[in-house]
């Protein structure tokens, strides 16, 4: 596929959908993708960058911006509470606040450090047992709960369950954003962003259409 078709139909759909165009961020998700894949994104001009593991971007991202300015490099997977710290190091966003134990921890280092990341909420719109994030049920009460730690948040993110329709849980994402005052909303991935920017994505993360497919061997 590659980045520039992927760019392409980003702006098709912004078009379609009366959106301004460049008003949603392509987040090139480049988890387990080898180095000369990445490499090349770069090289054709794309800066904002989705990793899932601290350890591995803690890897591979110092030296590439260093030589590439203005990296912006986004936190899409699970964060562990004891990575939080070296994450702060690392990242210029976190899309992953999914419980008030992080929050807490959060909001006590964002305090010392004097700066805070882009954040997103995530929620379980489908309230998956195995999946992160915040159930919809209670999840009014935890962005409350992050405003009340003084974290300020730009949005919300959600991965609708594997086979189902995605367009409910991005609808549902964004009433619950729309009803909290809330602009950012972190949804769409390769198989369904055109549907997520339909459905008023502010930043869609795509991985496997730009990079091909992962190789976990
Ligand atoms: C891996 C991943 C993506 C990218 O998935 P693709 O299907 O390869 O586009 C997006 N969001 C999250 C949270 C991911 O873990």
């Amino acid at each position: 596929m590659g980045l520039d078709q992927i760019k392409g139909r980003i702006a098709a759909a912004e078009t379609a959908n009366g959106r301004a165009p460049g008003s949603v961020t392509l987040i090139a998700v480049s988890k387990v993708q080898p180095p000369d894949r990445v490499q090349a994104v770069l090289d054709a001009g794309q800066r904002v960058f989705g990793e899932n593991y601290v350890q591995e971007a803690a890897g591979k991202w110092p030296d590439w911006r260093a030589r590439y300015p203005g990296v912006e490099l986004h936190m899409i997977g699970p964060l562990q509470t004891n990575k939080l710290k070296p994450a702060l190091e690392l990242f210029d966003a976190i899309h992953t606040l999914d419980r008030p134990s992080l929050a807490q921890k959060l909001a006590r280092q964002v305090q010392a450090r004097g700066a805070c990341p882009q954040l997103f909420v995530q929620v379980n719109t489908g309230a998956e047992p195995q999946k992160a994030g915040i159930t919809p049920d209670v999840a009014d009460e935890f962005i409350a709960e992050c405003w009340a730690l003084d974290l300020s948040l730009t949005g919300l993110m959600c991965i609708p369950p594997d086979e189902a329709d995605p367009l409910p849980h991005f609808l549902l994402l964004r009433a619950l954003a729309a009803r909290n005052g809330l602009t950012g909303l972190s949804m769409g991935m390769s198989a369904d962003f055109e549907t997520a920017i339909a459905a008023g994505a502010t930043h869609v993360r795509v991985g496997s259409a730009i990079f091909g497919q992962r190789s976990y061997a």
